[in-house]
């Protein structure tokens, strides 16, 4: 699997519908200094599922929703939707029959957020498993925070195993071994 397409509208810097084609091969950000570079990479966060609002630079989840500025007035509504080439057919079983999967995360303000995958509903969770299978996702290594490489260094050898655990693409794994054995 991977990542071809983001879209996104109202969220934070975002305020009108914005795409961005993730093309093969390395793909590089510039501009200056509050641009929205780091609003980019959250809104990807975002949409594979970040539930921490911390996270995303914010005091509350409807923080990413567009806030308004001098010349534009605040939105109530951001919408996140990144597309995923699925032709190796890598998917979890229940997406897996899609050659292209549109994960999209929209939230109102006050009302919370919902996710979708090519237009039917799904759980948080099921985004969160999506993702951990591909060695991705709002908490994976593949996003790297500012900061985050002093806490890895600094991190508990427990802690430090997550970390790779994730990056090995396990995760998803264990998360649901520890579901079934609670069932
Ligand atoms: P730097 O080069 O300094 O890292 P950057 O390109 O990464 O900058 P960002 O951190 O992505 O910039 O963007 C910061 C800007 O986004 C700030 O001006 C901030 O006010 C604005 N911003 C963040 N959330 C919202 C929101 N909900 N509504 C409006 N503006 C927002
Ligand atoms: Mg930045």
């Amino acid at each position: 699997m991977h990542l071809t397409r983001l879209k996104l509208a109202g969220f934070k810097t975002f305020v009108e519908p914005t795409e961005f084609l993730i093309e093969p091969g390395l793909t590089g950000i510039v501009g200056p200094n509050g641009c929205g570079k780091s609003n980019l990479v959250e809104a990807l966060r975002w949409v594979m599922g970040e539930s921490s609002f911390k996270n995303m630079r914010g005091s509350g989840m409807d923080d990413v929703i567009f806030a308004g500025s001098s010349e534009r007035p605040a939105r109530n509504m951001a919408e996140v939707a990144l597309t995923l080439d699925n032709s190796d057919r890598k998917a979890p079983a229940a997406f897996n029959d899609a050659e292209v999967l549109e994960v999209t995360r929209r939230i109102e303000r006050e009302e919370g957020s919902t996710y979708r995958v090519n237009g039917k509903e799904v759980r948080a969770r099921d985004i969160q498993l999506l993702f951990a299978d591909a060695a991705t996702g709002a908490r994976s290594p593949a996003l790297v925070r500012q900061g985050q490489i002093s806490e890895i260094i600094a991190a508990k050898p427990q802690s430090r195993r997550r970390i790779l655990e994730d990056a090995a693409g396990i995760a998803g794994l264990h998360s649901r071994r520890h579901e079934a054995e609670l069932r």
